[in-house]
């Protein structure tokens, strides 16, 4: 059990787990329910994977809940995510129905657990209508939203916003994410786990046969995005930017892994479109990885000579804390989450179009001491601000403020 906790205190430092330790002794044994839609794919089952044994190794009765859905559903949740992220659509009235008729029957297939529970920390809008199902609910509920609606689709959130309401308090990941609802909203960015198969150290044995397997030239340079398949992620911008960058540096290659998400119905058509503006380029590896390809991740991240992340929304953007993680610049979209973890100019570039990305990779290319003092910044970026200890130790705090709601004073440490 401790061990756990004792391979983060040789990433982060012992005195941050002591203070973990330190901040959980009033929560032991308090049930907490994490609850999300997918197991598997996308950065909240990523973070989930982690953060639920850890609190279960502070002492905290932690358990993590999926809701079930069929494909009805998750097209209507995909649309909810769209229409949160800037898109005009909104899905039928018979659509809504069917959505809350499946958080009612996940509503009550849970209904002991999240009746008993002291803590509920609901993610995303897929199971949002939850509490609603739950009237005798004894703990309080927390509704995190992980994506950027800073510029929703009104009629959803006039939707959604009715359920969210209901909540005790709710966590964004930027101030500029932060809503109009009557309680107290928390900003906590997400964070990477450094001593997870996707980010702890590799030799550069394993990185090589990477390389050999997707038949990656290591003589020539590489530049890589991850993400899954969504059109918010602009693989098709990647491949334009590539196209421009190659005139100056013609040995370039490029690498976009990726693969789908459970909860994520549209993935086959962006996979289609993005093979597509490939057009059979030799140097254009389009892969399609499983959900558990942490190692192949790690080992592309560490192949590149550079990771770009060009979203067009993006609510954090764990991709990029994974790389700059590796030393890595990243070139990353300007929006939402992207913009707390790259510093312009410092620990990468943030880009708008295909062919700024286009300009600074050239540029990096044909600096390459710059590009590596840009790495190290960027390494000691995320180990100062995005590692799971301090995501973590967010978390308890919100638990004990919120168990403690009420009090005159709270004591945090
Ligand atoms: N990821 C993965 N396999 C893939 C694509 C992505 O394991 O094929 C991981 C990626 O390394 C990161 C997470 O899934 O840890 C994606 O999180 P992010 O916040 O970047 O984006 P989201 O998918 O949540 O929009």
């Amino acid at each position: 059990m401790v061990d756990l906790l004792a391979q983060y205190a040789d990433a982060a430092g012992p005195s941050v787990v002591d203070h973990l330790k330190q901040l959980a002794l009033p929560l032991k044994g308090l049930r907490v329910v994490h609850v999300n839609s997918t197991r598997v794919g996308g950065g909240v089952a990523e973070i989930l994977a982690k953060l639920v044994p850890l609190k279960q190794e502070l002492g905290i009765d932690a358990t993590w809940e999926v809701i079930s859905g069929d494909d009805g559903f998750f097209r209507t949740t995909k649309t909810f995510h769209n229409a949160l992220q800037g898109n005009t659509v909104s899905p039928t009235s018979q659509e809504l129905r069917h959505y809350e008729e499946v958080n009612s029957e996940n509503a009550g297939r849970m209904r002991e657990l999240l009746e008993s529970a002291n803590i509920v920390f609901v993610h995303d809008p897929q199971p949002a209508p939850l509490l609603d199902q739950v009237p005798k609910r004894r703990g309080k509920w927390i509704w995190r939203c992980h994506i950027d609606v800073s510029r929703r689709y009104q009629p959803v959130w006039d939707y959604l916003s009715p359920f969210l309401k209901e909540y005790d308090a709710s966590i964004f990941s930027l101030a500029a994410f932060a809503q109009n609802l009557p309680h107290t909203q928390y900003l906590i960015p997400p964070s990477i786990d450094p001593i997870s198969e996707k980010n702890m150290p590799l030799e550069a044995r394993d990185v090589q046969c990477v390389q050999e397997k997707f038949g990656i030239d290591p003589s020539r340079e590489m530049i890589l995005q991850v993400s899954r398949y969504d059109r918010f992620k602009d693989p098709v911008g990647v491949i334009q930017a590539y196209r421009l960058a190659r005139r100056f540096s013609p040995g370039l290659q490029l690498v976009l892994a990726g693969g789908g998400a459970d909860d994520d119905p549209e993935a086959a058509e962006v996979i289609a479109e993005t093979q597509e503006a490939a057009d059979g380029d030799p140097d254009i590896r389009v892969l399609l990885l499983p959900p558990d390809a942490h190692l192949t991740i790690n080992a592309l991240q560490r192949a590149a000579d550079i990771v770009l992340q060009k979203s067009t929304r993006e609510g954090f953007g764990l991709t990029v804390s994974e790389a700059m993680w590796k030393g890595k610049p990243v070139i990353g979209g300007d929006t939402g989450g992207i913009r707390l973890q790259i510093i312009d100019s410092h620990t990468g570039y943030l880009v708008s179009t295909p062919e700024g990305a286009a300009l600074r990779i050239r540029f990096l290319l044909h600096h390459r001491k710059r590009l590596e003092e840009m790495g190290t910044r960027a390494r000691d970026f995320v180990r100062d601000n995005f590692l799971l200890t301090r995501h973590l130790r967010e978390y308890l705090t919100v638990m004990l403020s919120l168990a403690d709601e009420g009090k005159d004073r709270i004591e945090l440490s």
